[in-house]
């Protein structure tokens, strides 16, 4: 009998991938995690039945969270991610040698037991001796910091259940003063495409404009996620992802990647009209 995973986007679309069989579900403290194996996309895992990662298509979204920052400021040694257990994002980071420090902080710690036992694929730098892994709230973590982090990656689920506070004003004037004077916040900035992710979209754009002086948004391709179109916010005290970018420093690390390259970096901030007047309205 044959099996399918489906994701609802909205009342009359989704994605639906046929899935070989269900390998492992529990409902943690804070979210229902199920992983699977499917014919096109591999292994992947899910929280509350949204679609997290896939072993096909991470590359994209791990790689554009990470290597653009970093494309920006190459000096880049103090590293805070919120969220992101299952690892992918860990490590692109960890393929940096002059990178100090990497503040790990997941509120669900099933996540990353899980990942390590069910995803190696994007878990495997997890126990990178340069991460500190700290098991709580986001939200209260970066409450007090001052002036330590270069960069801060909110590697995020959706402004649901326990991301929510992920996308507040309050988190995002934390993460302001959290970072130093060349610090740079990325996070995981919804999809422009239907209604209900654009709306968080201009919502997350309008918090984060009112706080930091540079607020772009950069695209990526993701096919298994709402639409295929999806986006990352870079905010920062003084640095622009373009007047910035150090091409020629970032090319020099030779890291390989399958996604990103330096022309791609400064297409992903050429943006579609309708994506900008999304924007503009907000
Ligand atoms: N890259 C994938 C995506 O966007 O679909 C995966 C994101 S990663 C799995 C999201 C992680 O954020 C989850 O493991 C979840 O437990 C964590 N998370 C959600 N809210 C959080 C919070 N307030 N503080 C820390 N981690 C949080």
């Amino acid at each position: 009998m044959e099996l399918w995973f489906t994701e609802k986007y909205s009342q009359n679309c989704g994605l639906t991938i046929n899935v070989k069989n269900e390998i492992y579900s529990e409902r943690t403290k804070y979210q229902d995690i199920a992983f699977f194996d499917s014919y096109d996309f591999g292994r992947f895992f899910t929280l509350d039945g949204y679609m997290m990662v896939n072993e096909k298509d991470e590359f994209i979204y791990h790689e554009m969270i990470t290597h653009v920052p970093l494309a920006v400021n190459p000096q880049i040694k103090k590293v805070l991610v919120i969220g992101g257990g299952d690892g992918g994002t860990i490590r692109e980071l960890s393929r940096y040698e002059h990178i100090e420090l990497i503040h790990h902080v997941e509120i669900d710690e099933r996540v990353v037991e899980l990942c390590k036992q069910y995803l190696p694929q994007t878990a495997c730098k997890l126990d990178d001796e340069r991460v500190e892994a700290f098991y709580t709230d986001g939200v209260e973590f970066v409450k007090g910091k001052e002036n330590f982090y270069d960069l801060i990656l909110v590697d995020s689920t959706d402004p649901i259940g326990p991301g929510e506070g992920l996308f507040t004003k309050e988190f995002y004037r934390n993460c302001y003063k959290a970072l130093n004077e060349n610090g740079i916040l990325v996070n995981q900035h919804e999809s422009p495409y239907f209604p209900t992710n654009a709306k968080e979209m201009k919502k997350a754009h309008a918090k984060l404009k009112g706080i930091f002086e540079i607020c772009k948004v950069y695209q990526f391709h993701m096919p298994t996620y709402a639409s295929g179109h999806w986006l990352f916010g870079f905010a920062s005290k003084k640095l622009d992802p373009i007047k910035d970018h150090k091409k020629d420093e970032w090319e020099k690390f030779n890291i390989e990647t399958k996604y990103y390259n330096s022309l791609l970096h400064e297409g992903a901030f050429a943006l579609p009209n309708y994506v900008i007047d999304l924007l503009e309205e907000a």
